[in-house]
């Protein structure tokens, strides 16, 4: 049998201790313990991966409040489940009572009954995925490969456990892509012609808005996204999503160059980027106006987003023959960016060739975007201007001054508000 001990040794002490605890406690409960999934495809394959996925025979929560009486994390426990995870500062460790899983229908969440190791590891979604590290004192290390695991990993090949697993669980389809993208992998020929099948039958639609939601994200994070995406049109994922959703090359290409973007435009502003949002705008790019709001759940669910989404996507001509313009003066390259995110920005920014719009959006990103006048009304009124709608006027009539350069600081603008009231009062009284 294969033994992990020494690779487990050389993880950051923190984790090796907490394993280290696991098959202790395990040994006084007299429980086999084990340390399944990513983290043991991951330990195999030397990546980092810091997610601890607990699994033991016998009753996991018990055993995380025992574990968590040693290391002292903040445990939460989910009784209908018999689950429960610790967080330690930087790191959560997941504990679950090994089980397996039946399926009422095809999509359905699985319902839970207890069972062992190998049961629990067939449950799983991949045969990569489906191995255990045994963390009891006498086998600390043993490696448990029911399905073939190290040689699938061995062979770069992701593979699944039988034919029914996409339809049992649609959003392994998503899953599979994002690991063949992720680790360089192949999917297995019979694997490939379960999921094509899966997706003949439209198995995606099957998936709820809020787990595909959860998977697409997961997909966005990845480092090799825009692998990923392209794994995706390939297989014509999308497509099975909404026929209307079709991902050009060009598309791609501009999601490759996305990263470059974000660091440029991240040198010249302080706020947070949100890069998932930048990367649907992309996606979405081509998808038909009128129908946004029917697919834009799939990818988002906070309605702020959803509104930036659509009135981005909405606007992009307009702003695009708006800031084409070469003579265009700052304030009026103010005034039309002002409405958009910095997400929007950079957005269209990656998405134009245009040298002139990319130009005038870098411009306005380094040089206007920040720019807010000293002034308020309180001022206005200490001035003796009598509060009214020309108070929106002066304000803006500053900020303007300031866009073009004429006012710099606060007396400055004291100043220029002083000058053009009375140029409006004599105006006025004449
Ligand atoms: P990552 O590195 O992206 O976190 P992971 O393999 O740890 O990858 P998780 O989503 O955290 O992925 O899942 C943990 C484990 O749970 C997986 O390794 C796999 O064994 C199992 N798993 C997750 N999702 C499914 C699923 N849909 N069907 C079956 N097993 C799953």
């Amino acid at each position: 049998m294969l033994n992990y001990k020494e690779t487990i040794k050389q993880l950051p002490n923190k984790l090796y201790k907490v394993l280290k605890h696991a098959g202790e406690i395990g040994d006084v409960l007299g429980i086999k313990v084990y340390v399944v999934g990513g983290f043991v495809r991951d330990l195999i394959l030397k990546e980092k991966n810091f997610d601890i996925d607990l699994v033991v025979e016998g009753d996991g929560i018990f055993f995380a409040q025992k574990l968590n009486e040693k290391i002292k994390g903040y445990i939460n426990v989910y009784d209908e489940f018999g689950t429960a995870s610790i967080e330690l500062k930087n790191d959560i460790i997941d504990i679950v009572t090994a089980r397996s899983e039946y399926y009422q229908y095809p999509a359905a969440l699985p319902t839970v009954k207890m069972n062992s190791i190998w049961h629990d590891l067939y449950r799983r979604d991949f045969t990569i995925n489906s191995m255990a590290i045994k963390l009891n004192s006498l086998e600390f290390g043993n490696l448990l490969d029911y399905f073939g695991g190290l040689t699938d990993i061995k062979n770069r090949v992701i593979r699944v456990h039988h034919s029914s697993s996409f339809t049992d669980d649609p959003t392994r389809i998503l899953r599979i892509i994002r690991f063949a993208g992720r680790l360089n992998f192949t999917i297995e020929e019979k694997t490939k012609q379960y999921m094509q099948k899966a997706l003949e039958q439209n198995m995606i639609l099957k998936i709820s808005d809020d787990r595909i939601r959860k998977e697409i994200i997961h997909i966005l994070e990845e480092k090799s996204f825009s692998n990923i995406i392209s794994i995706m049109e390939c297989y014509g994922i999308f497509q099975n999503i909404d026929p209307n959703l079709i991902i050009k090359k060009d598309t791609i290409k501009k999601l490759h160059n996305l990263e470059t973007s974000i660091c440029e435009f991240s040198k010249y502003t302080r706020n947070y980027i949100d890069k998932n949002i930048i990367k649907i705008m992309h996606i979405l790019e081509s998808f038909p106006l009128d129908k946004l709001s029917n697919i834009l759940t799939k990818f988002v669910s906070d309605k702020k987003c959803i509104l930036t989404l659509i009135f981005t996507l909405t606007k992009k001509k307009d702003v695009y023959i708006k800031i084409k313009n070469k003579k265009l003066d700052k304030y009026d390259l103010y005034k039309i960016l002002e409405p958009y995110s910095i997400e929007s920005l950079i957005f269209y920014y990656n998405d134009c060739e245009n040298y002139i719009i990319k130009d005038h959006i870098r411009f306005y990103v380094k040089n206007l975007k920040d720019i807010k006048i000293d002034i308020t009304g309180k001022d206005l009124k200490s001035l003796n201007i009598k509060p009214g709608p020309i108070y929106a006027e002066i304000l803006n009539n500053v900020l303007k001054a300031k866009i073009l350069g004429e006012v710099d600081d606060y007396i400055d603008e004291i100043n220029y508000v002083k000058k053009f009231y009375n140029i409006r009062k004599n105006n006025i009284d004449t």
